[in-house]
């Protein structure tokens, strides 16, 4: 990073990001071509998401949307908006602490200049990043002076049977109170945004482990780069090769059973150097 390049912004997508994996976050925000990028189901599930997210908002009527993109000018709109007593709800408001910045779908006007935070999801149940994910907003709201008086959560009613012509969202929503369960994530949030941090500000990416957190709660975009695809010339491929022959053969750094015609062999240069080709093949 130079002195003029601008300091580097968790947003939620980004802290979700490194919630899955810090090596994920890194790449996504230092070197995001080295993803897969957005497939046309990923577009799909972003506007069913917009869709589920506009119907949520029908039942904050009065409600006023936050509509620029522009993240200064969103925090000084929503500050607007959330100083005006005739506004019951605000939609997308955006809120910023110590370089961390969040939008949050919707917050209803309470008693007592309190409000209540809703994030919407287009899903038909809880899952533990929903919770990451307001307890998130809640961190940067409380820290930016708002008082919260409950967190919840808006999900699809997997019951719902659509009866008329159009949807009721009442009947579509199910919503849970998330408060407590947000709250008690405080402390951890603390201590995972210091790491995000830590690792954003590293000369390269992390070198950390593939696992079964590479595909879950999502794929990846970055799962090809840290499991590259094993070419048809892979020794791993030679038949009847046995395992310890393969080890030498990489620790040789021989790693195609492709034989050029300026080159000999790497399992035949292998085999006559230690003399015997029975070494280096499974017997059958
Ligand atoms: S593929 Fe796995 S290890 Fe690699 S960045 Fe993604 S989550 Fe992390």
């Amino acid at each position: 990073m130079t002195e003029n390049t601008p300091p580097i912004t968790i947003t939620k997508s980004k802290f979700i990001a490194g919630c899955q994996c810090l090596k994920r976050l890194y790449l996504v925000v230092h070197e995001p071509q080295r993803g897969t990028g957005k497939t046309a189901a990923d577009f799909v599930l972003m506007n069913q998401g917009r869709e589920v997210g506009r119907l949520a908002q029908q039942l904050f009527p009065g409600g006023v949307s936050v509509r620029t993109g522009n993240p200064e000018e969103a925090v000084r709109l929503t500050r607007e908006l959330l100083a005006n007593p005739g506004i019951p709800a605000v939609f997308e408001g955006a809120f910023e602490h110590d370089r961390v910045l969040v939008r949050v779908d919707v917050l209803q006007r309470r008693k007592e200049d309190q409000w209540r935070l809703v994030e919407v999801k287009s899903a038909s149940d809880l899952k533990e990043q929903h919770l990451e994910d307001v307890a998130f907003q809640s961190y940067v709201l409380s820290r930016s002076g708002v008082k919260l008086a409950s967190v919840w959560l808006a999900h699809i009613n997997r019951e719902y049977v659509l009866t008329g012509t159009t949807v009721d969202p009442r009947q579509f929503f199910l919503f849970r109170n998330l408060t407590r369960r947000a709250q008690n994530l405080q402390p951890e949030l603390t201590f995972r945004l210091r790491s995000q941090f830590r690792v954003l500000a590293m000369p390269k990416a992390p070198d950390l482990p593939t696992g079964p957190h590479c595909v879950n709660p999502v794929t990846c975009e970055f799962l090809n780069l840290c499991n590259p695809p094993i070419p048809n010339d892979h020794i791993g491929y030679i038949p009847r090769l046995n395992a310890s022959a393969m080890e030498q053969l990489e620790e040789m750094g021989v790693k195609s059973s492709r034989v050029t015609p300026n080159h000999r062999s790497p399992i035949r240069t292998n085999a006559q150097s230690t003399g015997s080709v029975g070494n280096l093949f499974s017997e059958r």
